[in-house]
């Protein structure tokens, strides 16, 4: 994907370096589902299942790889995609500001808190990285998920 300052979402994740919109999970997992019905995988698996015990639990990683090939979102977080009541994005909008990096806030702000769990810190290094350099060159450099 080209770099592009419409991929950088409002809370300083960079669109281009998630999974579901790169999509390449939800590819292998189609693919790799199709693969295992075309070889009736489930049926081996049963038998095999004497030798190998993890396979008793076929099913459940069969239905795992169903929720993975809906890991896809082919819109960035600006133009569109994300969960429409982010609270982040809204706050922005309201702010007039083109990401919380222009905000004052942002190393306090209690309304990033629920990216900590997926993404840790990524998000406020990107935040950081962002207002020490701009978007030019945060562009250019290493991105945190
Ligand atoms: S929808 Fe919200 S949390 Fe998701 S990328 Fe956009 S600003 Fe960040
Ligand atoms: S208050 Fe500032 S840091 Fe918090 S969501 Fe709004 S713009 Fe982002």
């Amino acid at each position: 994907m080209k770099e592009n300052k419409n991929s950088i979402a409002y809370c300083g994740l960079y669109c281009g370096e998630c999974f579901n919109y790169k999509g390449e999970i939800a590819d292998l997992a189609r693919d790799l589902r199709k693969k295992l019905r075309e070889e009736k995988i489930s049926k081996a698996a049963l038998g095999l299942s004497k030798f190998f015990k993890p396979l008793k639990n076929y099913d459940i990683c069969y239905e795992v790889l169903g929720v993975m090939v809906r890991f896809r979102c082919k819109k960035t977080c600006k133009g569109g995609g994300g969960p429409p009541f982010c609270k982040i994005r809204k706050c922005c909008q309201k702010k007039g500001v083109e990401g919380c990096w222009e905000c004052e806030e942002f190393e306090i702000c209690k309304k990033l808190d629920f990216l900590k769990p997926i993404h840790g810190e990524a998000h406020i290094k990107n935040l950081k990285k962002l207002k020490k350099q701009g978007v030019d060159k945060f562009l250019e450099g290493k991105k945190y998920w």
